[in-house]
């Protein structure tokens, strides 16, 4: 599984920007979290992927510096975005690319269709691309009849499942090898019941190679497109992208416009960053340069905006569009560990997708800024810098000003105002609840209506409030220092004796 991106096929149609009804985030975290033992193995898999790019970053003592000047390379890319992207058509054109411009996913499709459809291809094969996946190429094609196949091992295990991914880099991370057993028995007719992982990786391995050999055309992602060269750099490890259009004629990749970066020099800060916050890896094994198609071949390059150009405009968004797609914020999150990706119902879940999806539909995604505790971690670990609590933060306000916000929050965050600029009726209440919570029966505390009770336990109330803890303690910090003004220690002479005034 790549760094990278992913796609899937029927499990989405909608041709562009979503207009479907808002997604619940607790509710369908709610299916995810119910299977307890799954719950709690997503979300150690996960914690053991982030340890891995913890020791990864820090086995580099520059780590702090290639994150600082990957952020900056992106601020300056995005704010001189079109400059770098006429220098990249110049130079990928004299190359003998074909580059095309996308305002939104609906052309975007139209324009990769019209390519496949000039060549005559009736199969493809696909390596990730978040783009492709959120333009929701997959299903399009499909109903033009074109067979699309995802070539990245756990890109096809969800295209089998007819299921999205769930993470952008881990594409099948919820799943155990069982069910990959299952899903493979039922599609590729692998032995019933049988997990292994080597057999099942190599059952893939020769139902994916009969995909690549019969293929008209590959379509790939891009990590990284370089303005100066023109060229565009796909990051795999499993080496499909670089099989996927190395076998047909037609090689069509497919980026939003803020993969850009300026100079060739610039790949390798986000090279070195992408791999280790990704999977803890030193670098993809697969790092592939495109400059130009191969002689008697085509390639083409789809530049794609779809809500980029907006997002920019934004001074609180504008730094989102420096993702690098890695999925550290999501490995970090602990929202995302413990609700899995499909409760977010956004092509890119976890903080990152928390932030985009809102600004793509922000009445649909209205719930995602709020499946965050504002732990600050994903920015901790983000390579590029992204302040991402910060902006997470800044979604809620902006939902509230659109009225986005359900009238149960709403109205207790009404409540929560009125008595926090009133000290004394924030100080009464504390009282109230320290005596009255440990009377209560269990039953009033926790029940259905108490999401919150669900898989917690209040701690014990404490005697005291932490403001009458803060007096008492200070109380006694001053009566504690009275006698030692009061008089000078015993061993101490109050008067300077003669030999020392000499
Ligand atoms: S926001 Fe940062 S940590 Fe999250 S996927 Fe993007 S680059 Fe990685």
């Amino acid at each position: 599984m790549s760094p990278q991106h992913d796609t899937s096929p029927q499990h989405d149609t909608s041709p562009q920007h979503d207009t479907s009804p808002r997604q619940d985030h607790a509710r369908a975290a709610s299916a995810f979290v119910a299977n307890r033992g799954r719950a709690t193995w997503h979300d150690q898999s996960l914690w053991f992927i982030r340890e891995k790019r913890d020791r990864a970053a820090a086995s580099l003592p520059e780590w702090e510096t290639l994150r600082e000047r990957a952020s900056q390379i992106k601020a300056h890319t995005v704010a001189k975005l079109a400059h770098y992207l006429e220098e990249f058509e110049a130079n990928a054109q004299r190359l003998g690319v074909k580059v095309h411009w996308a305002a939104n996913a609906e052309e975007h499709n139209r324009i990769v269709l019209g390519i496949l459809q000039q060549h005559g291809v009736r199969k493809v094969v696909k390596s990730k691309s978040m783009l492709t996946e959120e333009c929701h190429l997959n299903p399009y094609l499909e109903r033009h009849g074109l067979e699309v196949v995802d070539t990245d091992l756990g890109e096809r295990i969800v295209q089998l499942r007819q299921e999205p991914p769930s993470h952008i880099v881990l594409p099948a991370i919820h799943l155990k090898k069982q069910d990959v057993g299952d899903t493979f028995h039922q599609h590729l007719g692998t032995k019933a019941g049988a997990d292994d992982p080597q057999y099942l990786t190599e059952s893939a391995r020769g139902h994916l190679r009969e995909k690549f050999m019969a293929a008209d055309a590959g379509i790939t992602g891009v990590n990284f497109a370089i303005a100066e060269t023109g060229g565009v750099v796909v990051c795999t490890n499993e080496g499909n992208a670089d099989l996927g259009v190395a076998l047909p004629k037609l090689h069509i990749a497919c980026m939003g416009i803020e993969k850009i970066i300026p100079r060739a020099a610039d790949l390798g800060v986000f090279v070195r960053l992408l791999a280790r916050s990704a999977t803890g890896q030193p670098i993809t094994t697969y790092t592939s340069h495109f400059h130009g198609p191969r002689p008697g071949c085509e390639m083409h390059v789809v530049l794609v905006d779809n809500g980029r150009s907006q997002i920019r405009s934004s001074d609180e968004f504008r730094r989102s569009l420096a993702c690098i797609r890695c999925g550290a914020c999501m490995n970090t999150c602990p929202v995302y560990r413990r609700s899995g990706g499909h409760s977010y119902g956004s092509t890119v879940p976890g903080p990152i997708g928390s932030i985009l999806s809102p600004a793509m539909d922000a009445e649909k995604h209205s719930t995602l800024p709020f499946a965050c505790s504002l732990c600050g971690s994903c920015t901790d670990v983000c390579p590029v810098k992204i302040d991402l609590h910060h902006q997470l933060f800044t979604w809620r306000r902006e939902l509230a000003l659109k009225k986005l916000v359900p009238a149960t929050k709403r109205l207790s965050m009404k409540l929560l105002s009125f008595v926090l600029q009133r000290s004394w009726l924030f100080a009464l209440g504390g009282k109230l609840m320290r005596r009255l919570v440990p009377k209560l029966p269990r039953a009033l505390l926790y029940n259905r209506f108490n999401a919150w009770g669900r898989q917690r336990e209040l701690p014990p109330m404490p005697p005291q409030s932490f403001r009458e803890l803060y007096v008492i303690r200070k109380r006694d910090a001053a009566s504690a220092r009275e006698p030692a003004r009061a008089a000078p220690p015993a061993e101490l002479p109050s008067k300077p004796s003669q030999g020392d005034a000499a």
